[in-house]
């Protein structure tokens, strides 16, 4: 490979096997010789790492600056809950009242101030964890405290805490909201799993809006591929997406999977579909 590259992997739906393609074709790239950085970006449900089991040798706490209002320097101008777009200050009977869960720190209010009243603290919402996973593979995800709203803030702190190995997976939540495009920002290519459902394929349309818009190269992963179902194959010859690979709809990989295992580790067979695979989108990338 000439070039670092940073391939995310995303679905429109929750449940199409996202994270099992993403871990095990970071272990295909790290056990095909290149250095491989793993980032579980779906910070509101992480679980790669049970499946990639890495051991944890680094964390951080993410947080965004809060205000903290000196009731005594307040002269009640109201100033500070005019600018709050998102109500996270208010001035009420000559009170300042702040609620920081509210709050998306962008420090508007203690500019405003007049009376110098507000200073700012640190509110953590989740954190940031690194480690390794043998041969080649670094780990990193994000944890978002449960309750919170700040995921795309996470998202990008584990993308800046990973430092760019020569092949970066990346492994953003489900559907096409605010913390998919944080994950998918930058990145070089995108592999769309889906799965040959009407949901699937359903979602899969939204997905390709998305990353059109995005104008991020992309191609297509069918996972639990039955032979006699169409919709996911038809809809992407109709719409002259590539499929890179079928993975068959297999009792073996769902017993693994119960276990914990993924299949590139714990089904005959599946080793070598994921080096092809991740060897494919190498070249599909132009790298
Ligand atoms: S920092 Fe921004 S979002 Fe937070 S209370 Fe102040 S103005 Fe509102
Ligand atoms: S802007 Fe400053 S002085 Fe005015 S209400 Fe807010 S905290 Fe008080």
């Amino acid at each position: 490979m000439k070039q670092k590259l940073t391939i995310a992997v995303a679905s429109g739906k929750g449940g199409t096997g996202k994270t099992t393609v993403s871990a095990s074709l970071a272990l295909a790239a790290a056990d095909t010789g290149h250095k491989t950085a793993y980032m579980d970006c779906d910070v509101e449900e992480p679980n790669g790492h049970l499946f990639l089991k890495p051991n944890i040798s680094y964390r951080h706490m993410v947080g965004i600056p809060v205000p903290i209002v000196d009731q005594d320097k307040c002269t009640a101008c109201g100033l500070c809950g005019e600018i709050c777009q998102f109500s996270a200050i208010v001035c009420i009977n000559k009170n300042v009242l702040t609620f920081d869960k509210m709050c998306h720190g962008c420090g508007g209010c203690s500019l405003v101030c007049p009376a110098e009243a507000i200073t700012e603290h640190s509110r953590n919402f989740g954190v940031v964890e690194t480690g390794d996973c043998g041969n080649n593979l670094k780990f990193y995800h994000g944890k978002l405290d449960v309750g919170e709203i700040h995921s795309p803030p996470l998202i990008e702190a584990v993308r800046e805490t990973a430092q760019g190995e020569d092949l970066n997976i990346v492994d953003a939540s489900p559907g096409t909201s605010c913390p998919v495009v944080a994950a998918i920002k930058g990145v070089d290519y995108i592999l769309l799993v889906t799965e040959p459902t009407p949901f699937g394929v359903n979602d899969l349309e939204i997905a390709v809006d998305m990353v059109k818009e995005l104008g991020i190269p992309h191609a297509v992963v069918i996972n639990r591929s039955v032979p006699e179902h169409t919709l996911a194959r038809d809809f992407c010859r109709d719409n002259n997406i590539k499929i890179l690979a079928e993975i068959p709809d297999d009792r073996r990989v769902a017993e693994a999977y119960s276990k914990g295992e993924l299949p590139y580790s714990g089904v005959e067979g599946y080793r070598e579909l994921f080096k092809e695979l991740i060897d494919t989108i190498i070249k599909e990338a132009g790298r």
